[in-house]
């Protein structure tokens, strides 16, 4: 680790009007660690801004002191780009205010808010935006890969909602970005990660949602999954947008609604939510029933921001994790044969294999409108490795990777830049396809020094 001077650090903490935190303090570890518990890394300076200026501070400091940088949002990516080895991370955890314009329907959303956080600000004025699943996800990292959720079919991804961000660019020039101000930059940061600089603010439009919704599990024996699938694969041709479906196979949660006898055994969950009228969601969920002979269920109308948590019990921090992921553009026999075949073989009672529906408004956006530019998918393969205890690292891992190439046949080009573990920079180029050359030449233009590079790296 290299030694900080004593007065340089004095200087950046009497600039900063965040906190500083340094490796001999005691909370320390408390505050570098992140969701990932595969990834522990041990930044020299942590930088906990409370103001965008503090990011200017944090930046002259890394670029005086030749040291790494890393930025992080709520620290949920997998791949661990949070945190650097060495360097000053710059951390948002204590900027997490979300303001609401309720005429205007736009939230203004400091990066450090969690979907947690977002969501109940919005809510009290029975408005929201498509955002991930769990509540403890961070807005900032969401965001600037792309972003989906139970919404995304009805009102797009989250970068289609993004109105205009305030940023700082490796330069240290403060700058807002928007379709009239900064458009190549704005054209970039919708999907394009960290790679342009470190966004402050974040401006998203508002729709009426809820606040009660129609969601729930419909829990299905394992033995019956090709037909569960296939049937879910043709109704969803055709479902309303309001409707969204994800499909997670898995062993069963000791949840309450499924007898004691299912309890460990591999399921077939349909996740399903729907954000209209409550008495029409239910009538179209009826035939759902229909796909097999269900375990057991829990559906009903609930308020939205309270599904949106649905799923934190099954997604807490501290465990180790390992995905891989595809995009799909269909369903085909063979690759419902082989979610079928390592399903059956889940290496931990926490691993499991998750497939939001994507479809409907997402589809809408033509693919060089951003730098996210899969429109045609209709549903992302998320091959989520998890579990507690190294020694089921190498077991795990092993899975994750040979389910992977596995199913590689059958899945449509590119990848979802937030579902990438670490170990794939190879697959950079195709997560950005079409819009790879644009995005290189944007970073030459804000960042040839790629000083943002702790991330799924876009090199000029
Ligand atoms: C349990 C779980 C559930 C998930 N569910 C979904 C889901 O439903 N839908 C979905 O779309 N994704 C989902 N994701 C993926 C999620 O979108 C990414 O992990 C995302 O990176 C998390 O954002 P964060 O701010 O918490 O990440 P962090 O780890 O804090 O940051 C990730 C990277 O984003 C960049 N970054 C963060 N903040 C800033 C900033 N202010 N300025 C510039 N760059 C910044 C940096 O490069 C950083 O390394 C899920 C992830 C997890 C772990």
């Amino acid at each position: 680790m290299k030694i900080q001077s004593n007065e340089k650090i004095e200087t950046l903490k009497n600039n900063v009007k965040g906190q500083i935190v340094l490796p001999d303090d005691s909370d320390y570890d408390e505050v570098r660690e992140i969701w990932n518990a595969m990834i522990d890394r041990r930044p020299a300076v942590i930088v906990q801004c409370a103001e965008a200026d503090d990011v200017l501070h944090a930046l002259s400091y890394a670029r005086e002191n030749g040291l790494e940088i890393s930025i992080r949002g709520a620290g949920h990516n997998i791949a661990g780009s949070a945190l650097c080895d060495n360097g000053v991370l710059i951390d948002f955890t204590n900027m997490k205010t979300v303001s609401v314009d309720v005429q205007k329907r736009r939230a203004f959303v400091e990066p450090g808010a969690t979907l947690g956080d977002f969501d109940k600000a919005v809510q009290a004025h029975g408005l929201a935006t498509p955002v991930g699943i769990n509540s403890t996800t961070g807005i900032a990292g969401l965001t600037l890969g792309g972003g989906f959720g139970w919404l995304t079919r009805k009102y797009g991804m989250t970068i289609d909602n993004l109105v205009s961000a305030e940023m700082v660019t490796a330069g240290g020039r403060k700058l807002r970005v928007s379709e009239k101000e900064n458009k190549d930059l704005f054209w970039a940061i919708r999907g394009g990660g960290g790679n342009f600089g470190v966004v402050t603010q974040f401006e998203f439009s508002l729709h009426p949602v809820g606040p009660e919704i129609l969601a729930g599990l419909l829990v299905f024996p394992f033995h019956q999954a090709k037909q569960v699938l296939q049937k879910h694969r043709e109704f969803v041709k055709t479902a309303p947008e309001e409707l969204n479906i994800w499909v997670v196979i898995r062993k069963a949660p000791p949840l309450p609604f499924l007898p004691e006898n299912v309890h460990g055994k591999e399921v077939v969950v349909l996740a399903i939510f729907y954000a209209g009228d409550i008495e029409k969601g239910e009538k179209l969920i009826d035939s759902l029933r229909s796909f097999g002979d269900a375990y057991g269920e829990h559906i009903g109308a609930q308020p939205y921001a309270q599904w949106q948590q649905a799923f934190d019990p099954l997604l807490t921090p501290g465990a180790r994790n390992y995905w891989k992921s595809h995009n799909l553009t269909e369903l085909s026999d063979g690759l419902l044969d082989s979610i079928i075949e390592f399903a059956g073989k889940l290496p931990s009672p926490h691993c499991e294999i998750f497939l939001p529906l994507m479809s409907g408004a997402a589809n809408r956006v033509p693919s060089d409108a951003m730098a996210y530019g899969h429109r045609n998918l209709q549903f992302v393969l998320n091959v989520h490795g998890r579990w507690d205890e190294g020694a089921q690292d190498e077991a795990c891992i092993s899975w994750a990777r040979a389910f992977f190439e596995a199913s590689k046949s059958y899945a449509s080009t590119g990848v979802y830049v937030n579902f990438m573990s670490g170990d794939e920079s190879d697959r950079v180029a195709a997560a950005y396809d079409v819009n790879y050359d644009r995005l290189k030449q944007i970073k030459k233009k804000y960042d040839p020094e790629n000083i943002f590079h702790n991330n799924q790296n876009i090199k000029a």
